[in-house]
């Protein structure tokens, strides 16, 4: 699993900081989350294949989140595309889109599907047989959404050498993969765990961005791998968080804290702030593990 940032704050792109978007690799797919303007320039910087993006995630119709798509659309098409391009987002968003291609006269020559969200509860929107993607509904000005990837449990793996040792001839092999117990030259059954390996621990990755302070997302992000938490101000700002819908460092680790993560990573500074690293400070009071996200950071989560 591994974790691009394209862009982690708040408000209008600047010559060196980009509104948000990120790319989340997981079990071979290449997710894009949330698509602020100038994504496709970052993809670009960061050397982001874009015949590798199929799905497309975006968590609401603020423009420092998804004013990147139409572009991106556009240039897949510039570039030849003929896959199908899966967008999840607010409802509105198909409408949003299919206008600026109609006014340009610019339909693409791939399928573009929309999955219009409007479900204020957590539900299932994608899923094949290694990963599953759920929303994570947020609370802010607009209906949000975050997203929370998660990676299904990988059968175990046979232990060839341990196989041979207990005298397990290799005709079994295939049935012991499928979750058999093997048999020795005695006759005597060894058991299936005795003859596998664990499989690696399934990651997950939680994004939840744009958002107040909002214990309602615990159950559904509980005991995540990653979560990337919206911190737009500091604690002497706090007093902001209410009007506009938004978190400070210290309540995104309350979250992280809360949700027994293990890792949590900070985003959407404003850009009021000089240096971010002062989030990182006030977030470690509550929360040990926190990182900083930053344009063209990448985090390596191993497989
Ligand atoms: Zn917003």
């Amino acid at each position: 699993m591994k974790l691009t940032i394209l862009g982690c704050y708040a408000a209008t792109p600047r010559t060196f900081t980009n509104p948000t978007s990120q790319v989340l690799e997981i079990k071979n797919h290449l997710f894009l989350i949330d698509c602020g303007e100038g994504t496709q320039v970052q993809l670009r910087k960061y050397k982001v294949k874009f015949s590798r993006i199929n799905h497309i995630f975006i968590s609401h119709l603020h423009g420092d989140h998804f004013f990147g798509l139409p572009g991106l659309i556009s240039t897949f098409r510039l570039l030849g595309r003929d896959k199908e391009l899966h967008i999840y987002g607010p409802k509105g968003i198909k409408q949003a889109i299919t206008l600026f291609l109609k006014l340009g006269d610019s339909w693409t020559n791939y399928p573009l599907i929309f999955h219009e969200l409007e479900s204020k509860e957590s539900e299932l929107v994608f899923e094949d047989e290694k990963v599953t993607v759920r929303t994570v509904p947020l609370i802010h000005r607009v209906y949000t959404n975050g997203f929370f990837f998660e990676e299904k449990e990988a059968p175990r793996t046979l232990d060839i050498a341990i196989a041979r040792k207990f005298g397990v001839d290799k005709s079994q092999f295939n049935n012991i993969k499928k979750g058999m117990d093997g048999v020795d030259a005695s006759g005597k059954t060894i058991p299936n765990k005795k003859l596998t390996l664990d499989p690696p621990e399934p990651k997950s990755y939680a994004f939840c961005s744009d958002t107040v302070y909002n214990e309602a997302i615990l159950p559904i992000i509980k005991d995540v791998t990653v979560l990337y938490h919206e911190s737009t101000f500091l604690d002497s700002e706090e007093h902001l968080c209410e009007k506009t819908k938004h978190s400070t460092s210290k309540q995104a680790a309350q979250i992280a804290k809360k949700a027994n993560a293990s890792l949590l990573i900070l985003g959407h500074y404003s850009t009021r702030y000089k240096s971010i690293e002062l989030f990182k400070k006030e977030a470690k009071e509550v929360f040990p593990v926190v990182e900083l996200a930053d344009d063209g950071k990448v985090f390596d989560f191993g497989n």
